[in-house]
């Protein structure tokens, strides 16, 4: 019997993943919303160790930088690769970054964009702007998926191995649809 098999991915590729997942829901509370989104939770949640103490002007301030990066992440589905890229590129001159290798909590050897002194936005900003950059160089923008559910088009990350994500966060997106498709396959029965 084999063992069943485990992707075993680097820290990097992890953090990487991660970050793109909490920023698609991000992107799609900020499409949702007009009253704005609170970003602390959604970043503390992910992972981000200093959401809890940002200040919040720092976290105010991440969320308009959030919003105005948002018309570009949720065109990644339809962008071309190249289009991508040059659009990424534009956000990285943006950016001030000053990276170290680091090692802490036990999660192995990885690279910090920001010294710990960096303001929380900044910080922020760069791991989002450095993970959409690794990310087109591995894979493009062909993780960058719509929802297949009737009405909903949110903004999603396929994380998958084989690209088999077809539906957004929401689970019920998911579940209507699996109701339609049987309901519609008894008709036709
Ligand atoms: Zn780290
Ligand atoms: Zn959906």
């Amino acid at each position: 019997m084999y063992a069943v098999a485990v992707h075993v991915a680097s820290v990097t590729q992890s953090e990487i993943q991660i970050t793109l997942e909490v920023v698609v829901d991000v992107v799609n509370a900020l499409n949702t919303s007009d009253v704005g989104v609170d970003v602390r939770a959604p970043f503390a949640e992910a992972g981000f160790s200093r959401s809890q103490s940002a200040s919040q002007a720092s976290v105010d301030r991440l969320g308009k930088r959030m919003q105005a990066l948002a018309p570009l992440i949720d065109a990644l589905p339809e962008l071309a690769d190249d289009d991508a890229a040059t659009r990424i590129n534009e956000e990285l001159t943006e950016l001030t970054i000053s990276p170290s290798i680091v090692d802490h909590d036990g999660v192995g050897a990885h690279m910090h964009w920001t010294p710990a002194t960096a303001r929380f936005d900044d910080q922020v900003m760069a791991d989002v702007v450095m993970a959409l950059a690794y990310e087109l160089c591995d894979n493009g923008t062909i993780r960058f998926g719509r929802c297949g559910a009737d009405g909903c088009g949110r903004l999603f990350y396929d994380g998958t191995r084989n690209r088999s994500r077809r539906f957004c966060a929401d689970s019920r997106c998911a579940s209507r649809t699996h109701t339609a498709d049987h309901r519609a396959r008894k008709k036709q029965a």
